[in-house]
């Protein structure tokens, strides 16, 4: 029987840096385990048959404020900066998004958006971030009538859609990841850095798994892979309902379908992602060729429609944050706790957080410094 120091269910950023962590400065031997035909879990990219470089989990921006996360990948990539850019359709106009006082000034007449602009000021600072949800609790029947035009035309639709929920069904940090803005800059995201890796995620991916110390097995389920080899510890990345056999109930998740189309020149559309709140049955369509540079040739578009997560049918993409499932995740949670001593559980599956990539490296960081070195 082979025999390892370290067995890591799931090769997605979670199950990747800690195998290369553990590699490289424990020296020890990782077994790494993924169901799926490749390495980089949902950050996943490839040529198509088009050669345009896609992802086949839907669009990957990275994003950061954080120095420590952005030095530790930057060991193996190198990167193109890249501010990405959404526009949404409100009636009929395409509009920045996150909403903001050029979107105001593109959906209402000067006069009114020039008030709308002035109340905020007199209420907020420049620059701040307004979760929807806040914004509709003002009591000043001017900025109530803004904040009830932006949660119609933005939030209402699109959040339906996505989750099948109303944005007040959810946990308020869903709504709050895209809050109103105070400004005149369009990007998506305003952290320090932004980046897509270079030559794309998955050759990121393999530099980072690039170690004598660890073995990686695809096509294989890591629960059933474990009976086969000698470990002296798991570490657990997927679902984490599943791990106990739905033992209290499955944990509802969001999934969605990609659909793509390669047409013969860029652009396609006029920014990287357009979102669309209230039309058709997709969220949005977002063009890769702006993510990845590659202007010239052939491009292709992703769009995508949100499902309903039907194990063994399609994948479990988003963890749903609202009260009843933290209360059934706890359940599970607890359970962890009882084998933290042969299992550690992190990921978006496993902490059953919506977390962004920066964020799961960052617990995975953690995770090393606190719960492995420590244990040496
Ligand atoms: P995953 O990437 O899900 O990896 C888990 C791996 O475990 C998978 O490969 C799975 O096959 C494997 N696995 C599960 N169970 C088993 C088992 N029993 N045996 C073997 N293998 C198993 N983040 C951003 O920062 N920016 C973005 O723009 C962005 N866009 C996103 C768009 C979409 C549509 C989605 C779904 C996510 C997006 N994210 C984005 C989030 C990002 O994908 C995640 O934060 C990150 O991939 C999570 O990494 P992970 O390792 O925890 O999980
Ligand atoms: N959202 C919305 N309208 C938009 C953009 C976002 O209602 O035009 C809401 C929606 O609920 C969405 C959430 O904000 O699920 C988070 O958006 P984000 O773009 O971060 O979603 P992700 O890229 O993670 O799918």
């Amino acid at each position: 029987m082979d025999e390892y120091d370290w067995l890591i269910v799931g090769a997605g950023y979670s199950g990747s840096v800690l195998a290369e962590r553990i590699a490289s400065q424990l020296d020890q031997k990782v077994l790494l385990v993924d169901k799926r035909d490749h390495i980089a879990g949902n950050a996943y990219d490839y040529r198509d048959d088009a050669g345009v470089l896609i992802h086949k989990y839907g669009p990957h921006i990275f994003h950061t404020n954080s120095k420590k996360v952005w030095e530790y990948l930057s060991e193996f990539t190198d990167w193109r900066y890249y501010f990405h850019e959404v526009l949404a359709i409100i009636e009929g106009k395409k509009v920045p998004i996150p909403f903001n006082f050029n979107s105001i000034q593109e959906v209402f007449p000067e006069a009114l958006a020039n008030k709308f602009e002035n109340l905020l000021l007199d209420k907020f600072e420049f620059g701040k971030k307004i979760p929807i949800l806040k914004l509709l609790n003002e009591e000043d029947k001017d900025l109530k009538l803004l904040a009830d035009y932006i949660y119609k035309f933005v939030f209402k639709g699109y959040t339906s859609k996505q989750w099948g929920l109303n944005p007040d069904e959810l946990d308020k940090s869903v709504t709050g990841r895209i809050p109103v803005y105070l400004s005149r800059d369009n990007r998506y995201f305003q952290d320090a850095y932004q980046a897509i890796p270079l030559n794309g995620y998955t050759a990121m991916f393999e530099q980072i798994l690039d170690h004598p110390n660890i073995t990686l097995v695809l096509n294989e389920d890591g629960i059933e892979y474990s009976k086969k080899i000698s470990y002296h510890k798991m570490i657990y990345t997927g679902p984490i309902d599943e791990f106990f056999d739905n033992k209290f109930g499955p944990l509802p998740y969001r999934s969605l379908e990609f659909k793509y189309r390669t047409f013969e020149k860029f652009p396609f559309q006029e920014r990287a992602q357009i979102n669309y709140p209230n039309n058709f049955d997709f969220t949005r369509i977002t063009e890769f060729a702006y993510l990845t540079g590659e202007f010239h040739g052939k491009s292709t578009i992703a769009i995508e429609y949100p499902k309903v997560y039907i194990p063994g049918v399609n994948d479990p993409y988003y963890p749903i944050p609202n009260k009843e499932n933290e209360e059934k995740f706890k359940l599970y949670l607890n359970e962890a706790k009882k084998v933290k001593d042969k299992v550690i559980f992190l990921g978006r599956l496993a902490d059953y957080k919506y977390y962004n990539m920066d964020q799961v490296v960052a617990r995975a960081l953690m995770t090393f410094e606190t719960e492995i070195l420590t244990e040496k």
